[in-house]
C-alpha cells in the first residue's frame, strides 16, 4: 500500500550484489537508519558497502509521518525516574542534534523541510504535562505550556517543543543518495563471524558490521527478540480537513497524531501490537467522520516499529561477545531523529572516537525483569496458540490480518503476504 510519500517519489534505483565482495564496514538495510550510516561513512572516507534487501527505504521508513521532533512522548519524566539527570540529558542532547543535523542536511534540498513547533497534548492529565516540563527544565530545556492548539476536540493543554521540524522523507533521502555505495535486491541471509550471504549465494567479507535491518535479524546474540516486540500504526491522509499549525500527538495511549502535508491532514494512531486485532484504519475513519465530517480521505497505510521494554532505542555495539557488530534499533515509532543519532554514534564507534551520549542507548544496558517477564509471557502465549502457519524466525503461529492480507506474527512481528512472501523481518525467508 502506497503511503503520501511514495505515490509521489519514485528513488533512484541500485544494482544487486553479483559478487563477492570486501569491505571495511557492511550496513545491512536500507531505511532511514543505514542510508544515514552510509552518508556518514561516505563524508569520513570509509570503505563501505550497504546491503538492502529490497529497495531503499522501502520499509517502515515510506511509510513513517516523518515529524522531526525530540519530544517523544512523556520520555523524559520518564527517563529522570529511572536513570537519572546525566543520562537523561544525554538522550534529550542527541535529539535535539540530530533535528539540528536535519536542519542543516536539508538546506538546499528539495525536501519540504519546514520548521515546526511540536505539541504533545493530553485530554486530561494536566499534571502529567506539568511533571514533563519540570522534568525538562531539570535538564536545562525550555518547554512551555500551551493551551489553545486548534484542534477539534477539547483538550487540557500540551507541552511545546519550539523549533522541531517536519519534511518529505523520501525526497530528503532522495536528496542525499547521490555517491553512496548501495546494492539493492540483496538480502543478507545468514551471518558468521566477518562473513555475510546473501540470498543470491555471494558471499561479503566485511571488518565490521551495522545492523539496520529495523528488527536485528540474528537471535544468537544480543537477544532482542526477547527485549523488543512490534507495534503496527494507522495512518489516514484527509483532504478538506482543518490545517493544524504544528505536529501534535496525543500523550495517552491510543490516543491519535496529527500534521499536514501538501495541503492534506494526516491522521495517525489506532496502533496495536502486530498481530493482534484492535485498533486500524475504521477507527480513524469514524474519529475523521465525527471531527471532520466534509473531508475525503485521498490515500491510506499502515507500518509497524520496533518498541523496546524501556522506551529507549538499542544503539551501539550489538552484544557485549560480537565487538565488530553495530546495531541501530527500536526507535520506538521516532525513527527520523533515532536514526540520526544512530548514523552520528555509530560512525564514532566504527572509527574508534568516543561520543558523549553513547551510555544512554548502549543496547547492553540493565533490563528490569519485570519488562523481560511481561513481553516473555505475550511471546509464549502467542507462541503456544494452535496455527498452521509458523514463523521460519522462531516457530511463533501467525495469525491472519485481514485488513491487510497478510500472516502477521505477534512475537516479533514478521509478516508474509497470503501466497507466504516475507513482507517484514526479523525473518529472513518466506514461508
Ligand atoms: C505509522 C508510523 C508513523 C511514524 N511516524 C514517525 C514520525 O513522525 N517521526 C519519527 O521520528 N518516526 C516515526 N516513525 C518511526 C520511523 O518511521 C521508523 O522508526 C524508521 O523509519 C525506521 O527506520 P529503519 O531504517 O530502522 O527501518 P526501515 O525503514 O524498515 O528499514 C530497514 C530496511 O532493512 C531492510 N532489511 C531487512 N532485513 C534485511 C536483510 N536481511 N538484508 C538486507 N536488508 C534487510 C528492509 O528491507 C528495510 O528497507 C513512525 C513509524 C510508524 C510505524
Amino acid at each position: 500500500m502506497d503511503s503520501l510519500w511514495s505515490k509521489n517519489t519514485v528513488l533512484p534505483e541500485f544494482e544487486p550484489l553479483r559478487e563477492d565482495l570486501k569491505t571495511d564496514v557492511l550496513i545491512i538495510g536500507g531505511g532511514m537508519a543505514g542510508v544515514l550510516c552510509a552518508a556518514f561513512l561516505e563524508k569520513e572516507g570509509v570503505d563501505y558497502r550497504l546491503a538492502e534487501a529490497d529497495r531503499i527505504c522501502g520499509g517502515t521508513t515510506c511509510r513513517t509521518t516523518a515529524k522531526i521532533s525530540a519530544q517523544h512522548g512523556l520520555i523524559y519524566q520518564t527517563l529522570l525516574d529511572r536513570w537519572g539527570e546525566e543520562l537523561a540529558g544525554m538522550y534529550l542532547h542527541a535529539n535535539l542534534a540530530a533535528v539540528e543535523r536535519y536542519r542543516q542536511w536539508s538546506r538546499g534540498l528539495d525536501c519540504g523541510f519546514s520548521d515546526q513547533d511540536s505539541y504533545l497534548y493530553s485530554r486530561s492529565a494536566q499534571g502529567k504535562l506539568e511533571r514533563e516540563i519540570r522534568a525538562l527544565e531539570k535538564l536545562g530545556y525550555r518547554a512551555d505550556f500551551a493551551d489553545s492548539l486548534g484542534l477539534p476536540f477539547s483538550v487540557v493543554g500540551a507541552v511545546r517543543f519550539p523549533d522541531q521540524a517536519q519534511f518529505h522523507p523520501l525526497r530528503f533521502v532522495a536528496g542525499i543518495l547521490p555517491g553512496l555505495r548501495i546494492y539493492e535486491k540483496t538480502r543478507v541471509v545468514s551471518i558468521d563471524g566477518k562473513e555475510a550471504i546473501t540470498d543470491r549465494g555471494k558471499k561479503i567479507v566485511a571488518q565490521k558490521m551495522i545492523f539496520a535491518t529495523h528488527f536485528p535479524i540474528v537471535n544468537t546474540h544480543g537477544f532482542y527478540f526477547m527485549k523488543m516486540y512490534q507495534q503496527r500504526s494507522y495512518v489516514i491522509a484527509l483532504q478538506n480537513a482543518q490545517t493544524v499549525k504544528g505536529m501534535f500527538l496525543d500523550e495517552a495511549l491510543g490516543g491519535y497524531s496529527f500534521r499536514n502535508a501538501d495541503g492534506l491532514l494526516l491522521l495517525g494512531g489506532a496502533g496495536h501490537r502486530t498481530g493482534k486485532d484492535d485498533g486500524g484504519w475504521q477507527e480513524l475513519r469514524s474519529f475523521a467522520g465525527k471531527y471532520y465530517p466534509k473531508a475525503r480521505e485521498v490515500c491510506c497505510w499502515a507500518a509497524q516499529d520496533c518498541m523496546t521494554l524501556d522506551k529507549i532505542p538499542y544503539i551501539g555495539r550489538y552484544a557485549g561477545r560480537k565487538r565488530e557488530w553495530y546495531v541501530a534499533t527500536g526507535f520506538q515509532k521516532w525513527g527520523m531523529t533515532s536514526s540520526m543519532v544512530a548514523a552520528q554514534l555509530l560512525t564514532d564507534q566504527v572509527l574508534g572516537r568516543e561520543n558523549p551520549d553513547a551510555p544512554v542507548f548502549a543496547p547492553g544496558r540493565r533490563m528490569e525483569k519485570r519488562q523481560l517477564a511481561q513481553n516473555a509471557i505475550e511471546a509464549v502465549s502467542d507462541w503456544m496458540h494452535v496455527s498452521q502457519k509458523r514463523c521460519p524466525h522462531m516457530g511463533c503461529a501467525l495469525k491472519w490480518n485481514a485488513a491487510e492480507h497478510s500472516w502477521d506474527c505477534p512475537c516479533h512481528g514478521s509478516r508474509f503476504d497470503a501466497g507466504g512472501k516475507l513482507l517484514e523481518n526479523p525473518a529472513v525467508r518466506d514461508l
